[in-house]
């Protein structure tokens, strides 16, 4: 059921913001993007208000490089698209503007309201608690009262260099705690993402998740159920593809939210063999933060191999014990394999088709005669399914030597390898022909 005029979880405490000037805080301008600071300026020229807000003033304040600047102001969206041409607005659920600046895009947001002034019905509506479309426009205040945490509430106001914080942002970066805006269960209920966000700054940023705020992640996993896949699915990559993976999937552990997630990986997690399933994924997290650490390229389709090999693995290995051939029964396991049933999320095709072909690989790192080899090297997921058996060997899946084998396969020339990959028997017919010659 659909209710527009639900009020949600926020305790607005009307009142004088705290200001910061800006000899207390720090930011320069040389810091911020020159794109984001010319939208700060059209903007005021225009006599709008706008403000930086969200990760870009926090990852400042804490000396970090941002990701990126969103800017918030009291234009609305069509009013921000006749200050700007370069500009098209996006969004159902919150619409925004995008200014370009060739490929670098700025995302200028209108303060959203709470609704209690009584504004448009059917800006805002709710489903079981979950707001699912949210266009009410409003004051900077209410803007900062519907935010997540205290931290992405700061408003660094282009007007006079100052920082504008109403729910406690300033103390709370100060002391590295990460604290909801407003009764955190209904927050959660309102948006079950913010716990999956909750987890993200935590191991992001290394801040402690203030009390209030932690104690419903131990319970609300099952909200997640809610969420659309798809929106699960981008969330993750955030949450995966940061560079503290391993952290974070610990973390998501913890709280029990993991299993929401990937059930079917959780339940291998649960009746672990000989701590092996555990050994693969930190392994395979561990490595992805070390290859994000390096600059070197990363994949979703790695990722969610990685995340769901244990179900396929074990279903693999038992198809075998029953006597199936290796190539039969891992196409069989993951045919089986239902993201949707196995995950909460929503795989796009282009990942699936990937993550597949890494599996499906495994089996034919085992033959090492004659044409086959040379064949996967040219395959062209080659790479990806030879990282993938790495880890499989580092694990102790596999023999380290055949992971070995490979590596010393792509290093040889051309020569080396048709030596490598000599039929077994071909080469001891060879070896005993040299024998009788020698006797001869
Ligand atoms: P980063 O971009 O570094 O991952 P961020 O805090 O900027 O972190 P965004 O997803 O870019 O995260 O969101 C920008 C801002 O919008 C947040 O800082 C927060 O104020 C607000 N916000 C984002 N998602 C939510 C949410 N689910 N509920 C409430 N506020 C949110
Ligand atoms: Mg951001």
């Amino acid at each position: 059921m659909l209710d527009s005029k639900s009020t949600i979880g926020l305790i607005e405490r009307p009142g004088q913001p705290r200001v910061i000037p800006r000899s207390a805080h720090g930011i320069s301008h040389a810091q911020i993007s020159e794109h984001a600071l010319e939208v700060l300026h059209r903007l005021r020229q225009h006599q709008f208000q706008a403000h930086l807000v969200g990760g870009g003033v926090r990852d400042l304040l804490l000396g970090q490089e941002p990701k990126d600047f969103d800017v918030v102001t009291d234009a609305t969206p069509e009013q921000v698209r006749q200050v700007f041409r370069n500009c098209r607005l996006i969004g159902q659920r919150f619409r925004l503007a995008h200014v370009y600046f060739g490929r670098e895009i700025v995302e200028v947001a209108t303060f959203r309201g709470s609704g209690s002034a009584g504004g448009s019905s059917g800006a805002r509506q709710l489903r079981n608690g979950m707001i699912v479309r949210d266009n009410l426009y409003g004051t900077i205040e209410e803007d900062a009262w519907r935010r997540d945490f205290t931290i992405n509430a700061l408003y660094y106001d282009i007007a006079d260099c100052s920082l504008i914080d109403y729910a406690g942002g300033f103390d709370d970066l100060r002391a590295g705690v990460l604290r909801l805006i407003g009764e955190p269960v209904q927050r959660y209920r309102e948006d079950p993402v913010r716990m999956l966000r909750a987890v993200r700054f935590a191991c992001k940023l290394g801040f402690t998740i203030e009390p209030n705020t932690e104690r419903p992640l131990f319970e609300l996993g099952y909200l997640l159920r809610q969420v659309p896949g798809a929106r699960l699915f981008d969330e993750l990559i955030k949450l995966f593809h940061s560079g503290y993976a391993l952290a974070v999937f610990e973390k998501l552990r913890h709280y029990g939210l993991f299993g929401y997630l990937f059930p079917a990986t959780e339940s291998c997690l649960a009746t672990e063999e000989q701590g092996f399933p555990i050994t693969f994924v930190n392994r395979g997290l561990a490595n992805t933060d070390q290859r994000i650490a390096e600059d070197k390229p990363v994949t979703p389709a790695f990722l969610y191999a990685i995340l769901s090999w244990e179900p396929v693995r074990r279903r693999w290995e038992s198809l075998m014990a029953a006597g199936m051939g290796a190539h039969e029964s891992i196409q069989l396991a993951i045919s089986e394999f239902n993201p949707r049933e196995q995950t909460a999320l929503i795989i796009p095709k282009r990942i699936a088709l990937p993550m597949r072909e890494i599996w499906s690989l495994q089996p034919r790192f085992g033959e090492r005669a004659g044409k086959r080899p040379h064949r996967l090297l040219a395959h062209p997921r080659f790479r990806a399914a030879y990282d993938f058996l790495l880890l499989r060997a580092e694990a102790g899946e596999v023999d380290p030597e055949l992971a070995e084998w490979w590596t010393r396969f792509q290093e040889a020339g051309a020569q080396e390898r048709e030596r490598m990959t000599v039929h077994p028997r071909v080469a001891k017919r060879g070896r005993s022909r040299r024998r009788a010659a020698a006797h001869a």
